[in-house]
């Protein structure tokens, strides 16, 4: 199928030769129609599926097409759980609507930066509004922003909204819309937590919403090849190092556990001259921009990051990803190896096992109905004892577990040293 057999505006179809596009993917192609003709979709739609352009592209079509009574009062409005996915979704619906005959004004809303050059942004109004739930509701209460005239409503990667603990803010947001509105929902799994809400969005409905699963099919499925390595706990980051070292990756984004192990696992890569950043939640937002710029343009080869933070992230052609630390639950375990393989690329995922965690990762297992060898390699062949605890780097007190300041002091000492 081709994107002009899709019907969409010719400066859209620009757009999207501009962004080498060749052919939609499976998402698109099921949701682009729908969305066009004015349904409500629930879609099951993994990061990397190019979901981001299957709504903005049939949004800016409508948009188009339906001139607006009341120009600049946000008739669009995106929820997303992040920062960084709002500024992507941004990114993506600008460069999308570069070409349209009529200028869009975009608003793009997150917290963790000031107020004021957002307020200062919206005067005037904003025709799309792309927002983090929490700041969208402080703007609203500042009355910088008004949701009266919104007719389409998109929750993007609903399920991390709800793990992200948003749900109350949704319902506020939700109480604010104008009834009659499109709504769409794109989430890549669809836990329990999830019924209540779209139950909450279906309520008083003429219409039930079109439900779209794309099949794992050849096109369809992220090409990504699952591993997982037997490695004590200890052993991990020189196991990590000697990857990076053999594997030729160009970028590899690793998972830690929080952000003491981020900190630390970057830091000792670092020692071994090897560009990595940490990318966790309590990097200031420029930091956190800093990373990401960096490794796009390949200036950082190693991001070690939390799940929160890298929730979002968008690195086209990302070649690997690690589990250093197993992702807790069996969702975060689809969210984390969705990060390579995007859009046709393929890809390696990798997670390592050590005692401790390997019934935990059975579980991933059985809910992903795979089963994984458990590789081992040479040189880091695990101890037949159980792993112990990572010893507290720069030295703990032995046999005692390092305690917070323990820590903190052992990064201090590795950073110093660096
Ligand atoms: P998303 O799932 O929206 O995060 O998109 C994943 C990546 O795929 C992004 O880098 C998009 O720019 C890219 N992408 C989206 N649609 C297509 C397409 N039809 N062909 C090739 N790449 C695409």
């Amino acid at each position: 199928m081709a994107f002009s057999s899709l019907h969409l505006d010719d400066a859209l179809l620009r757009a999207v030769a501009q962004r080498a596009y060749l052919t939609p993917t499976a998402i698109q192609q099921a949701v682009i129609p729908l969305i066009l003709q004015g349904s409500d979709v629930i879609a099951s739609a993994q990061t990397g599926s190019g979901k981001t352009a299957a709504f903005c592209l049939p949004i800016l079509h409508n948009f188009l097409k339906n001139p607006v009574s009341t120009p600049k009062k946000a008739s669009v409005l995106i929820l997303v759980p992040t920062r960084e996915l709002a500024t992507q979704v941004g990114e993506t619906m600008r460069s999308l609507a570069q070409y349209l005959a009529r200028p869009i004004k975009l608003a793009v809303l997150f917290g963790g930066v000031s107020l004021n050059p957002q307020m200062l942004h919206l005067r005037g109004g904003a025709d799309i509004v792309i927002a983090t739930p929490g700041r969208l509701l402080d703007l609203v209460s500042k009355n910088a922003v008004s949701l009266a005239a919104v007719t389409t409503l998109v929750l993007d990667e609903a399920d991390r909204l709800l793990e992200l603990g948003f749900a109350d803010e949704l319902a506020q947001l939700l109480a604010l819309l104008p009834s009659q509105r499109q709504q769409l929902l794109f989430s890549a799994t669809f836990p329990a937590a999830l019924d209540v809400l779209t139950e909450r969005l279906t309520e008083g409905r003429t219409t039930a919403p079109v439900r779209v699963e794309v099949a794992a099919t050849a096109t369809g499925k992220p090409d990504i090849v699952q591993r997982a390595i037997v490695v004590d706990t200890a052993n991990r980051t020189q196991l990590l190092r000697h990857l990076i070292e053999t594997q030729k990756w160009d970028r590899v984004l690793v998972f830690a556990a929080s952000r003491y192990t981020a900190e630390l696992v970057a830091v000792k890569l670092r020692k071994a001259r090897i560009a990595a950043e940490p990318f966790h939640g309590e990097l200031s937002q420029g930091k956190r921009t800093q990373v990401l710029a960096d490794f796009k343009a390949s200036r950082v080869k190693v991001v070690v990051a939390t799940d929160v933070a890298a929730r979002g992230l968008d690195i086209s052609q990302l070649p690997a990803v690690i589990n250093y630390d197993l992702p807790r639950s069996s969702d975060d375990y689809t969210h984390r190896i969705g990060r390579t393989a995007r859009a046709g690329a393929s890809g390696i995922a990798i997670s390592f096992i050590s005692t401790g965690n390997e019934a935990h990762f059975r579980l991933i297992e059985n809910r992903h109905g795979i089963t994984l060898e458990r590789e081992h390699i040479a040189g880091f062949e695990p101890a037949d004892t159980p792993a112990l605890p990572e010893p507290a780097a720069g030295g703990g007190i032995k046999g005692k577990k390092p305690n917070k300041k323990d820590k903190l002091r052992a990064l201090a000492a590795l950073k110093s040293a660096d």
